[in-house]
């Protein structure tokens, strides 16, 4: 029999028509027909149970499990969808059209996320057909993750049962610039919110401002009491109060990341010194609050000398796994009335909370162990939680799964740019650490 990477290198191909399927969320494009494409594949690959799951809204989710002898369960998430191309004359090659060049798959999804499913998939064809899956397989593959998920707490909610598992291995990642496989245990959250005021019925002339307040101001002088001036310290009673504790073993971890301020600062060129002395921290734990974009006024050529009669500004915060992202925006607002501006009016908008794993949970120390296997001691790089938002909270947190995840990527693979592509050598050290976890789950007791 063929080895695991043989047999990948000659089933890859198996998919194409799965990745020049144009399953482009945003754009409600292809969903339908990529969900019913992966659900012929899943009984092609003979899953023991394969299921549509759209009773609760959203585009199909794909449920199915691959039974083995065994009393421990994998589940694998995945989003069959991708983002939009962007600008074709940005990309190198046909975007929907699988290139393969310098041992590179190049194709919109080629990472994100069609490429980890298909790596997932190859690897399960592989372990049926030669009779040694050695735990319980779940797949858990939705349509809308580019566009927020909106629909994934009904659907674990409703699917509880059906979901369980011993490990989630969430949908992929990648190695980080110096080569080293990130392994990360959870997301950080998001809360999103506007800011509005309006201080008239109309918009006045400028020579009122002698004595009419201006919603700008209002806004300017309101959102300057909550950071303090060049740090990033946020100065909203209670924001600190759920930001998780980081343990010991969690600080070396922190401190072992990978981040060269200098080289930050030279490629973007920070005009600013940084926010603060511990941005490794910060970035793993911190909260954060960011005006994304302020509106009001005349702001088009020339001069318009008017006296704005409302001002918006809409806001993220990104926020330390445990904590909540609606109380953030009521903390917000409270703040805004204890510091004189109750006219400022915060509006919630969104939010994800956020996941992080527990390190001292025999099945993540399992994972990482694998891994210094697979990469050797020193080519690993472990977080504590990627440093984005994601839906990982409806497994890890609402479920209590285990959720651990890595995958294909590379630095340079452009996930959500032009020329996504992939590594078949990173695909393969995949293929192997996956088969690696899924064995040794089934031996932990
Ligand atoms: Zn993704």
């Amino acid at each position: 029999m063929t080895s695991l990477t043989e047999f990948a290198r000659a089933h890859f191909k198996d998919y194409d028509e799965f990745f020049e399927l144009k399953t482009i969320a945003a754009q409600h494009l292809n969903q339908k027909e990529t969900a019913d494409w992966l659900i012929a594949k899943f009984k092609e690959l003979k899953a023991d149970v394969v299921e549509e799951w759209n009773d609760h809204g959203g585009p199909s989710n794909i449920f199915a499990e691959f039974k083995a002898d065994s009393d421990k369960t994998v589940l694998f998430y995945n989003h069959y969808d991708t983002q939009p191309e962007g600008d074709v004359n940005d990309w190198d090659s046909d975007p929907y059209q699988v290139t393969v060049k310098d041992g590179k798959l190049i194709v919109r999804g080629a990472l994100d996320d069609k490429g980890e499913l298909v790596t997932r998939l190859i690897l399960i064809d592989y372990l049926k057909q030669t009779n040694q899956l050695p735990v319980n397989v779940k797949f858990f593959v939705e349509g809308e993750e580019e566009i927020g998920s909106s629909h994934i707490v009904e659907y674990t909610n409703a699917y509880q049962e059906r979901l369980k598992a011993d490990l989630c291995i969430w949908e992929g990642g990648a190695k980080n610039s110096k080569g080293k496989l990130v392994v990360s245990g959870g997301l950080k959250g998001v809360s999103c919110i506007e800011v509005g005021v309006e201080t008239a019925n109309t918009d006045l002339h400028s020579s009122q401002a002698s004595y009419a307040e201006s919603a700008p101001w209002r806004l300017v002088q309101g959102l300057a009491t909550l950071r303090e001036v060049g740090t990033n310290r946020i100065l909203i009673d209670g924001i600190y109060d759920d930001v998780d504790s980081i343990s010991d073993e969690e600080k070396q971890y922190v401190e072992g990341y990978e981040f060269d301020p200098d080289k930050i600062s030279q490629d973007s060129e920070l005009a600013r010194p940084l926010l603060t002395d511990d941005p490794k921290l910060a970035l793993v734990n911190e909260p954060t609050i960011t005006i994304n974009g302020l509106t009001s006024g005349y702001q088009k050529e020339g001069v318009k000398t008017v006296l704005p009669r409302f001002a918006k500004a809409k806001i993220d915060f990104r926020l330390s796994p445990n904590q909540d992202p609606e109380r953030v925006a009521q903390l917000t607002q409270q703040q805004l009335i204890k510091n004189g501006f109750s006219d400022l009016k915060v509006k919630y908008l969104v939010g994800q909370p956020g996941y992080r794993a527990d390190i001292t949970d025999p099945v993540i120390r399992l994972v990482l162990e694998q891994a210094k296997e697979v990469y050797g001691p020193t080519g690993v790089q472990y977080v504590l939680n990627d440093f984005v938002a994601g839906p990982a909270y409806a497994f890890g947190r609402n479920l209590g799964l285990p959720l651990i995840n890595y995958g294909i990527g590379n630095s340079s693979s452009n996930m959500h740019g032009a020329n996504e592509n992939v590594l078949f050598s990173d695909i393969e050290q995949v293929l192997i650490l996956h088969e690696r976890i899924l064995r040794e789950v089934n031996k932990q007791g």
